[in-house]
């Protein structure tokens, strides 16, 4: 008897073993349909010896599979991947198959829709409407909806149109194929340095072999001008191409660049695609027909039955880490893509991350330098503010230096940008009177005010309250006072410091959709603002030639936390944002306002002195043996009990391991120690690398037992420490 075993999309089930009926037949990577209890779920045909340990039940009581689905197989490299993404993140296949098949519309058969075109017919009765309509309309083809918007007419009109046989329907499958991007479009011309960074990825591209690279570029060298090449020699050779940006914001700019480098717009896959679009897109993917697809982390793991190539831009971004679920880095995951389905990573960063870096030395990973700007563009010219000898007035945040930095800028008709990392109008709200402080219910951390929307939120869960007018606490009226600056705070002494600049605040609550991120983009290229406010969302990807001043607000408000990556980040960031300053022909200055400036990372900044900060960082981090060098792994312990909670990161702490090479700290509370309601304790195992953590790991936690609502995460190579 044939008999298969399957991987379902629930996280909650391991594989399980089904009877493959007469009729059929299934291989490894089909995708399926099987009863399970009463309900019927979807899920994939695996290799028999993938998952040892699976419960194997006598032939009579197994059950039939249903169905096949229409769809392309999820091939057999990336079923390698998952299985591996799950052994290393120690997460259940399932969830990682579940990103896979990522649009459950798209598994339902081929699908229609019916769309309306002039069938030469002219109706015996004409109003001044039909008319219209059938004017305007022409020879286009649409939905009911879509001729009404062309035609200046009600949907009713159209379908009158219709009932006097004026359209004919149409049917239309609705996974109508992408246009094909053209690599000859628009090639640019490239400075030398650019031709031979570019000639060595197309290269490598040709090769059809694994090959991570890592396009180390200042800002505006034109990283992605060099990229484009790779990407149009694996069109040439006929494969599919991943480019994975860290945010969407930064979506809407690539995707322009990326029409006119190569004719029309690449496959664009988010978290905010309607269903039709999703199943359009998966299809599209699926079937090989999308040739360039361009999306967040989560367009990794799409069956891509022809990927040549991965470029991970701004691949130094922590936003690649995916903090919930499956804790996968997705610019690791695309390089071990790249190892199982052989073809080159490029990993595309103006300031790599020292992981990045030390594969480098270690001759793992390729490096491509682009030292400087292209077109003869300067770097920007960084200078400190040490806001202890040169304080901003009392209640201010601006000190006089950038005061008057911000006034000659503004002169010479130019743009400035105030760099904050902090949304919102103030992170503390407090009652003068009594002392009271605004806190989440849910979590701990303060209501941080949003005075554009005149709310207290709260940033972790998401719980929002109006502004109050009192103190919930002494009743007191006009005794609440905000405390420390957001950039809605620092956009309102903008305005009382030079009431007629035009100013634009740009945080992820001004840019929501890619729409509004298109349209700030616009004003600012227009020339239609003077001075942007923004968080680290204005960091990264934007061109802006008139832009000339950088001013960051707070250099220390990174440092604070302290954690592993504290002063990688600032740096980063700060290059970053700086990096926004002067890429066109006029040059372009930085000011850093910092209490600390004899800190090792701010002296770093204002001298421009790269290579001194890495070595510096990579030289701590060695000598406390912290990744790169050592490994660490965090074991998240979460119950709305506290108490439980409580008792089981005791009861996991008292059965650690003893491992040599291998240590375990705490449990403790964590900082963030209640988020959403649940009590939150963490246990930090710190081991060399020549150790399996996760094998330990996975034992160690095997032998412990906990209750239902107690949640156990573990985040392998962690990056937040919360
Ligand atoms: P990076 O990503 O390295 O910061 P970009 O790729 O954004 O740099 O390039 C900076 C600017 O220079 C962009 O406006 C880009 O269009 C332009 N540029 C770079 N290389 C070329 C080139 N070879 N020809 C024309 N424009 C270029
Ligand atoms: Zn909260």
């Amino acid at each position: 008897m044939a008999r298969a075993r399957i991987l379902l999309l629930n996280a909650a089930l391991g594989p399980l073993d089904y009877r493959v009926p007469h009729d059929m037949a299934v291989r490894p990577g089909n995708i399926v349909i099987v009863p399970l209890g009463p309900r019927q779920l979807i899920g994939v045909v695996w290799e028999e010896d993938a998952f040892p340990g699976v419960e194997s039940v006598g032939d009579n009581r197994l059950r039939n599979i249903i169905g096949a689905v229409d769809a392309p197989p999820i091939p057999e490299p990336l079923r390698r991947l998952i299985e591996w993404t799950a052994h290393y993140y120690l997460s259940p296949p399932a969830a990682v198959l579940r990103m896979a098949l990522a649009s459950m519309s798209a598994l339902e058969g081929t699908r229609t829709v019916i769309e309306y075109r002039a069938s030469g017919t002219v109706p015996t009765r004409m109003t001044g409407q039909r008319s219209q309509a059938m004017e305007r309309i022409g020879e286009r083809q649409g939905l009911i909806r879509e001729l009404a918007m062309i035609g200046g007419v009600s949907d009713a009109v159209i379908r009158g149109l219709v009932k006097a046989g004026a359209f004919d329907a149409v049917e239309v499958s609705i996974d109508t194929p992408f246009p094909l991007p053209d690599p000859d479009h628009a090639p640019p011309a490239l400075s030398d340095a650019q031709r031979a960074a570019a000639g060595t990825l197309v290269e490598a591209v040709g090769a059809n072999g694994f090959a991570p690279f890592l396009l180390d570029g200042v800002t505006g060298s034109g990283k992605t001008e060099v990229y484009f090449e790779a990407i149009a020699a694996a069109l040439r050779a006929d494969r599919q191409v991943l480019v994975l940006l860290p945010e969407i914001a930064l979506t809407e700019p690539f995707l322009e660049r990326f029409e006119k480098r190569f004719g029309t717009a690449p496959v664009n896959w988010h978290s905010g695609l309607r269903q039709t679009e999703r199943r359009r897109a998966w299809r599209a993917i699926a079937s090989g027909q999308a040739r360039v697809v361009v999306g967040a982390r989560s367009a990794l793991f799409l069956p891509y039955p022809r990927l040549g190539l991965i470029i991970v831009d701004e691949a130094h971004e922590a936003s690649f880490k995916q903090e919930d679920g499956v804790h996968y880095h997705a610019r690791d995951v695309a390089v071990m893509r790249g190892l199982m389905e052989t073809f080159p990573v490029i990993l595309a960063s103006a300031t790599p991350a020292i992981e990045t870096r030390h594969q480098v030395e270690l001759g793992r990973y390729r490096e491509i330098k682009l030292p400087s700007r292209f077109g003869g563009a300067e770097m920007p010219a960084i200078s400190g503010v040490n806001l202890l000898t040169d304080p901003p007035e009392r209640g201010r945040w601006i000190a006089p230096p950038l005061v008057k930095a911000i006034d000659a800028t503004m002169a010479k008709g130019e743009q400035s940008l105030l760099f904050l990392n902090r949304r919102g109008y103030a992170p503390l709200t407090l009652c003068r009177h009594c002392g009271y402080r605004f806190q989440c219910p849910n979590c701990t951390a303060w209501m941080v005010e949003h005075r554009l929307t005149h709310r207290l939120a709260c940033h972790h869960c998401g719980h929002v309250i109006p502004a109050p007018r009192f103190c919930p606490e002494c009743k007191e009226e006009d005794s609440l006072v905000a405390c420390g600056p957001g950039v809605e705070r620092i956009a309102d002494e903008v305005r009382a410091l030079w009431p007629q600049a035009r100013v634009a605040i740009v945080t992820s609550d001004t840019l929501w959709s890619p729409a509004k991120a298109a349209e700030f983009v616009k004003s600012v290229e227009a020339g239609d603002i003077d001075i942007i406010v923004g968080t680290q969302l204005v960091t990264k990807g934007y061109h802006f030639p008139n832009l000339t001043l950088v001013g960051v607000i707070d250099a220390d408000l990174g440092l604070e936390g302290g954690d592993l990556r504290a002063s990688e980040r600032t740096f980063q960031q700060i290059v970053q944002v700086a990096g926004r300053a002067g890429r066109g022909v006029k040059p372009g200055q930085v000011l850093i306002q910092t209490r600390m400036p004899e800190a090792g990372v701010i002296k770093a900044l204002i001298d421009g002195d790269a290579e001194r900060f890495y070595a510096m960082e990579t030289e701590s981090r060695r000598r406390a043996n912290a990744p790169p060098f050592g490994r660490f792994a965090a074991i998240i312990v979460s119950s709305e009990d506290s108490e439980e909670a409580a008792r089981t990161a005791r009861l996991i702490g008292k059965s650690a391991p003893v491992v040599e090479g291998l240590r375990v700290y705490g449990p403790a509370p964590a900082p963030l120690s209640v988020l959403r309601g649940r009590h939150r304790h963490r246990l930090l195992v710190h081991a060399t690398r020549t150790i399996d953590v996760q094998d330990i790991i996975r034992a160690w936690l095997d032998n412990v037992v906990w209750k239902a609502g107690t949640r156990v995460s573990v985040d392998v190579d962690p990056y937040s420490f919360m």
